[in-house]
């Protein structure tokens, strides 16, 4: 069987990211560039008042010297003519820098007299003049291909006159769930039946990630629904499946995909949970078959299937990121697979600590309750204490630690 190291290179080696498309400006945050861009302009543009004051020669300036103020220079409201020696412009922030000034005193250090000022003990040249192109220069790569673009980005570019970028397009994903024993929610479970939470689990998990999905519905375990319904996910960038990959009698998703064209990359690997995951490609869709045990399918849908999502899109560091944390609590070692533990984490005098989440069971939705990290535990790894300092797999930062969420 192979490791989790071998299963994600294969799976990362095999998704190229989605081809790019053109995007307007306002709708990319979020998405990564498929190309570099340069400014179509200087900035600022000219030479101009980092502070409201006055403008004046530096040359003019003694301490406490008087001058008059001879003209007003606003933001979009410039003052056009030369200012004359031993002269001063009341100047406001923004405002371009008029000819003849080079040095700004904030309003604040002045005394005003009528139509003169007096300018004070300490002045130093150029002081709070912001100078043209020195933030960039037209022609210069501000951001490069690979770039995710967030807010900071985005009012970057809008600043260098970009009003639409090449960008790889966030991923659709189709999620399929499989079993007789499955209902709709809003359903009451007959006896033997339980509802199919994965869906929803999985569903709202990609929509956090930015992910919209198409739900194929559930399929029962029949050769004809489970056909008809994969053949509907054929349309979006990778195929998801639940449950119906494992070994049992009823476990009927991979025979489903093989008729459809699916070429296995491969299947089981030694992880707890998610052992029996199966990875493919229909044509250049990645197919991804997940165990139905909720925990199970969570835990590979983090370690796989946001990846493979983070490739797509075009990241160009794919993998889950890592944490540093302590442990709040001892865990037990390592066994005969590489284990993924869900937890929570919690933050104490600066450090985030993480609590093993109490019911581990791989077919509890109850273990990913509060949980926001997963602690990888190595195969023969000893038993771990509390105090550690480990590296988890970051989920998410607790709630309240975000200002909206
Ligand atoms: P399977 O992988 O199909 O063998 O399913 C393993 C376990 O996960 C069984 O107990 C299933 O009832 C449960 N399971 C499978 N699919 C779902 C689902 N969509 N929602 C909740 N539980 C599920
Ligand atoms: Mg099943």
């Amino acid at each position: 069987m192979i490791s989790y190291a071998e299963a994600i290179s294969l799976v990362l080696d095999n998704i190229s990211p989605l081809p790019a498309i053109e995007k307007p400006l306002d709708e990319a945050c979020g998405l990564v560039l498929a190309e570099n861009i340069q400014a179509r302009w200087d900035m600022p543009p000219a030479d101009n008042s980092a502070m409201d004051g006055f403008a004046f020669s530096f040359a003019d300036w003694k301490p406490g010297i008087q001058l008059p103020v001879i003209g007003r220079s606003y933001a979009g409201h410039p003052l056009d003519q030369r200012v004359p020696p031993a002269t001063a412009v009341r100047i406001m922030t923004g405002a371009p820098m008029p000819q003849g000034c080079d040095t700004v005193v904030p309003i604040e250090e002045v005394e005003e007299n009528g139509d003169n000022i007096k300018l004070p003990e300490v002045c130093k040249q150029g002081q709070h003049v912001r100078y043209a192109a020195e933030e960039f220069h037209r022609d210069e790569t501000l951001l490069s291909s690979g770039t995710c673009l967030h807010a900071g980005e985005i009012g970057l570019l809008a600043s260098a006159g970009i009003t639409s970028v090449r960008v790889h397009p966030i991923p659709q994903v189709a999620i399929l769930a499989t079993g007789d024993e499955l209902v709709e929610l809003g359903q009451q479970p007959a006896p033997g039946q339980i509802v199919n939470s994965n869906l929803h689990l999985l569903a709202a998990r990609l929509k956090e990630a930015g992910i919209s999905t198409l739900s194929l519905g559930i399929a029962q375990d029949d050769e004809t629904d489970l056909d008809q319904r994969l053949r509907r996910g054929l349309q979006t960038d990778l195929l998801l499946t639940s449950g119906g990959v494992s070994v049992g009698d009823k476990d009927q998703v991979q025979d489903a995909l093989n008729r459809i064209g699916f070429e296995k990359v491969f299947w089981k690997v030694a992880i707890k949970p998610g052992k029996p995951t199966l990875f493919g490609k229909i044509d250049t869709q990645p197919v991804f078959g997940l165990p139905g045990n909720p925990a199970a399918s969570a835990a590979t849908c983090e370690i796989f299937i946001i990846p493979a999502l983070r490739r797509l899109a075009g990241h160009k560091n794919a993998l889950p990121p890592r944490l540093k944390v302590r442990l709040a609590a001892p865990v037990k070692g390592g066994g005969k697979r590489q284990t993924f533990m869900w937890g929570s984490l919690h933050l104490e005098a600066g450090e985030y600590l993480f609590t093993v989440s109490n019911r581990q069971g791989s077919g509890q939705n109850r273990s990913l309750q509060g949980a926001c990290a997963l602690l990888p535990v190595p195969i023969g790894s000893p038993d771990l204490q509390s105090g550690d300092e480990v590296d988890v797999l970051l989920i998410r930062l607790p709630a309240g630690s975000n200002v909206y969420r």
